[in-house]
């Protein structure tokens, strides 16, 4: 066949496969003509029926979807007629003499094929990987680079990023001549979801386009159908949880490099998360503290300046990183005396191919054994033959509706992006998927939980009053109408299902405590969990005297604390207490989850910080209700948090949930003044410290976040505590807590802290929640420009607890403007909702929950600060389960098992 028609029908599979949708060329089909038309002119191809083609090809995208199909068919029966005519002459006078073809020319551009996948060779060529029959043809021009970000919510720090960089050609990386770095911003207003795109149909042409490495395999096949895996590699993969092609085509990258986008060296902005292009210049590796840790110090440039990279404990990579080596580092740009220095979160080889193609490429989390080519390779070939054979689990309909891609179209995109928009459509669609199976989840169990009955609870006004009365303070407004809303909750026979959501300190442990005793009142028991020992512990102080006092009257030896590391023979105890009912409150951990945990008549189940637990954990403790004439009873469940949440996300992320919102603070706080503190100023906070110490206060500091790995925050806690304690504060005690520890060992620490007898308390993110040490009166957070702001203020409200007046300080590594206004934010207010709502519009699409705050493992692509998406998918999801609420429809039996599997993953962090 003629090259030059080759190609287009190539392309015309493509577009066949793509549904018609003009996106088989980057830019719409006619753009292909650029190229297309010079090279078959040069190849001989008969002038009239290029002029045919280019003309429909140039009508083409003006075409009503429902003429494309015919439009296409036309085209590549053009095709068939040219092939089937004798080779020479062309049927029309041409003009152009017939002439013996040249040479054939590569029907590619200049600029060697834009396909990442095309880049990629298979592990050992199998002819079928070689048809790139749909693959899309490479763009008549080299598409703009773009930034590139980040697709898990766990670095939606890369979309917090640096003011835009000004549009102008910069100095070209070595070692190629770079194109001008243009950063692409997105409209404003963007949320990373994608621009309104026609849904597609199933591809059952891609199907055909496609042979699978082998045809049979399928989806839940091993990865050893897979050219180049053999039982050694497969068993290096199951490392990483992929034992089949489907778990590959699941396991998203970790992020992108887009290789025509790298910064040049003198562009790279502190604070920023980016990939840096470059050669080794020197390496040195030195001992440092004591000779106990290793800093490699690596020097890389390019043409535009230097970076310094440091690598801590890996000396054997002075060996690799020799002068002239080229690599790709990528990790977050510090500064050290105002130059670009990075601690590289990874590093590879740079692969001459990749940047020369110039794409979008995914990186992998990888393990020992792996390379990111390997990964890359084999993920190609099942994105290639398996992702868009994909069945859409939604219903047509749903995906039209709220103008998503199809299902395979974007697994295949969010490995391989054809372009940043086609990465985030795939993005949106992924995570339009995890949202809406959490709304179904939520709206079942709603209504299940609706049809299930309780026990009302029912307490008398005048005791009720007295009971009000006797607490150490008045309750505030606030607190009593949520009081107000739980008691009427309480007095129904269908189990109350409420969130009570409230401020650090707006003294929510009073109206669970209040709650609890009105179920006691009632005669039934009540069971608070908390999501930390450190945190159960202080409640159930908290709550034996305010449950003792007044017309309650519940005996200490009534009121439990049960967790983890709760002695066997006392948990027996406990055990049978419960069970007899002999025991009335139960304070505890998770633990309170356990079997044995049984109770004579559970009426109500209180769960604090409840953005720390799945919703199944909160599911498990509303089963513990027992039995009423052998009929299941459900406790009434009140969940607390303190995460500021705006209420429409509140009511669509907690969509089985009541609302009832704590707005207003308990009178005479002291506000907490807060500073920041640029890095150079650390000493004057230290000093500070120290002052307070002086005066008998203590002082708690936070260690920043290093990564989204509590190992890696642990060691890095571990050091900045001996580095405090002997270089900083020698004279004093200090404490260290990380979340690597045991319960016992925070524990330990909390009540040496607690009890004063350590003066400052080094700690990663774990003290975060509920902890209550009245003495202490500073909270240093370093770092404080990688928290969130929720974070942050959840950090403050550990000191300003007592009657001491409190300080915050923040110290900010990061220079540039967005940093600092975020953080002086926390300086101007106080209040947790004005600062959430100012994260999310400084932070954009940032994640300012996180994922963890869901209370789900199972968010690979969703961030709940994407509103947009949310509310989207909580319209769908409604529509949905009002027509079929258990999907029993059998074309939606695909959804039914996700939605089982999403539900079963679910189990909140504990940290
Ligand atoms: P949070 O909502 O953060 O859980 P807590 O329940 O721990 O807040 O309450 C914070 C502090 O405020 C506690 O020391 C508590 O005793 C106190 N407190 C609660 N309610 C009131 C009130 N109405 N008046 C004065 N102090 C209160
Ligand atoms: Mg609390």
């Amino acid at each position: 066949m003629h090259p030059s028609l080759e190609h287009l029908q190539k392309i015309l599979k493509n577009e066949i496969s793509l549904g018609y949708a003009n996106k088989s060329i980057i830019g719409g089909l006619p753009k292909m003509l650029s190229f297309w038309e010079p090279n078959a002119r040069r190849n001989g191809l008969d002038a009239s029926l290029i002029e045919t083609i280019a003309a429909q090809l140039k009508a083409y995208p003006e075409l009503p979807p429902a003429e494309r199909p015919a439009a296409v068919e036309a085209l590549l029966s053009v095709i068939a007629q040219a092939e089937a005519r004798p080779a020479e002459p062309a049927p029309a006078p041409a003009p152009a003499p017939a002439r013996p073809a040249p040479p054939l020319e590569p029907e590619m551009p200049p600029p060697p094929p834009s396909e990442t996948r095309a880049a990629l060779p298979a592990a050992q060529p199998a002819p079928e990987v070689r048809r790139e029959a749909e693959r899309p043809a490479p763009p008549s021009t080299p598409a703009p680079p773009k930034r590139v970000e980040a697709a898990p919510p766990a670095s939606a720090s890369r979309e917090v990023a640096p003011p835009p960089l000004t549009a102008s050609a910069a100095p070209p990386p070595p070692p190629r001549p770079a194109p001008a770095y243009r950063p692409v911003r997105r409209p404003p207003g963007d949320d990373g979801a994608p621009r309104s795109r026609p849904a597609r149909g199933p591809t059952v042409q891609a199907l055909k386009a496609d042979t699978p490495v082998d045809a049979a395999a399928g989806i839940d096949s091993p990865l050893t159908v897979l050219n180049g895996i053999g039982p050694e590699r497969q068993a290096v993969y199951a490392k990483l949880g992929i034992e089949t092609l489907r778990d590959l085509l699941l396991y998203f990258p970790r992020r992108y490099d887009n290789y025509s986008a790298m910064k040049p060296i003198n562009r790279l902005e502190y604070g920023e998360e980016c990939s840096v292009i470059g050669t080794v210049a020197e390496a040195h590796a030195r001992r440092i503290r004591g000779g106990q840790a290793t800093l490699l110090k690596v020097i890389l440039s390019d043409a535009t300046g230097q970076l310094e990279i440091s690598f801590f404990n890996q000396p054997w990579l002075a060996d690799k990183l020799k002068p002239g080596r080229q690599i790709v580092v990528s990790g977050r740009i510090d500064q050290y005396l105002g130059r670009p220095t990075i601690v590289p979160d990874e590093w590879e080889d740079l692969d001459q191919e990749l940047l020369n193609t110039g794409r979008i490429v995914p990186v992998y989390r990888l393990t020992n054994g792996l390379t990111q080519r390997a990964v890359r390779k084999v993920t190609q070939q099942v994105v290639k033959f398996w992702a868009r054979r994909q069945a859409d689990p939604l219903p047509a309909e749903m995906v039209r509706r709220a103008e998503l891609l199809t299902y395979g179209e974007a697994l295949a995109q969010i490995h391989f992006p054809d372009s940043q928009e086609q990465l985030d459509a795939a993005r949106h669609r992924l995570a339009f998927d995890e949202l809406l199976l959490l709304q179904l989840g939520a709206l079942r169990q709603r209504r299940d939980w609706q049809t299930a009955s309780a026990a009302p609870l029912a307490a008398p006004d005048d005791w009720l009053a007295a009971f009000v009365g006797a607490l150490p303070y008045t309750l505030t407004g606030a607190q009593q109408r949520a009081l107000g809303d739980i008691r009427a909750d309480l007095g129904k026979a269908t189990p109350m299902n409420r969130l009570l959501q409230g401020d650090v300190g707006s003294g929510k442990t009073a109206v669970a405590a209040a709650a609890m005793a009105i179920a006691i009142r009632a005669g039934a028991q009540a069971a608070l969990m908390a999501p930390t020992s450190i945190l159960a512990e202080q409640h159930y102080r908290t709550l034996l005297n305010l449950l003792s006092a007044g017309p309650g009257q519940v005996p200490p030896e009534a009121v439990r604390l049960l967790q983890g590391s709760t002695p066997a023979a006392e948990k027996v105890d406990i055990y049978a207490g419960l069970r007899s009912g002999a025991i009335q409150v139960v304070v505890g951990t998770h633990a309170l989850l356990e079997v044995p945990v049984e109770f004579a008549r559970l009426g109500l189940a209180v769960v604090d910080e409840q953005h720390r637990f799945g919703v199944a954990q909160r599911a498990s403790l509303r089963s513990k209700g027992g039995t009423e004439d052998g009929a299941p009873r459900s406790p009434h469940l009140l969940v607390m948090t303190a995460t500021p949440i705006p209420r429409s996300l509140a009511l669509t992320l907690y969509g089985d949930l009541d609302l009832s919102v704590l707005d207003e603070m308990p009178p005479g706080r002291q506000p907490i003044e807060t500073h920041l503190l640029p890095s150079s100023e650390r000493e004057r906070g230290y000093a500070f410290i120290r002052s307070q110490v002086q005066k008998g206060r203590q002082a708690f500091i936070i260690f920043p976040l290093v990564e989204e790995s509590e190992k890696i925050d642990a060691k890095a806690a571990v050091a900045e505590h001996e580095r405090l304690q002997t270089e900083v504060f020698r004279d004093l005690r200090l404490g260290l807590l990380h979340g690597r520890m045991k319960p016992e060992e925070k524990e330990a620490v909390m009540a040496r802290f607690r009890a004063g007898e350590d003066h400052i308390l080094v700690s990663t993110s774990v003290v975060e929640v509920g902890v209550d040490v009245p003495n202490a009166t500073v909270m240093l957070v370093e770092g404080a420009n990688r928290f969130g702001l929720a974070q942050l203020h959840q950090f403050r409200g550990r000191v300003g607890r007592g009657p001491h007046p409190s300080t915050c300080l923040l110290v900010s590594d990061a220079a540039g403007a967005q940093a600092d206004e975020r953080l002086r934010a926390m300086e101007q207010s106080q209040d947790g909702f004005f600062l959430a709502q100012k994260d999310l519009d400084l932070r954009g699409p940032g994640d300012f929950l996180g994922t963890r705050q869901a209370g789900f493992a199972g968010f690979a692509m969703a961030r709940l600060s994407d509103l947009r998406t949310v509310e989207k998918a909580r319209r769908e999801a409604q529509w949905l389960f009002e027509r079929d609420p258990n999907l029993q429809a059998p074309e939606l039996k695909p959804l039914a098992e996700n939605l089982a599997k999403f539900w079963t993953a679910g189990s909140g962090d504990v940290s």
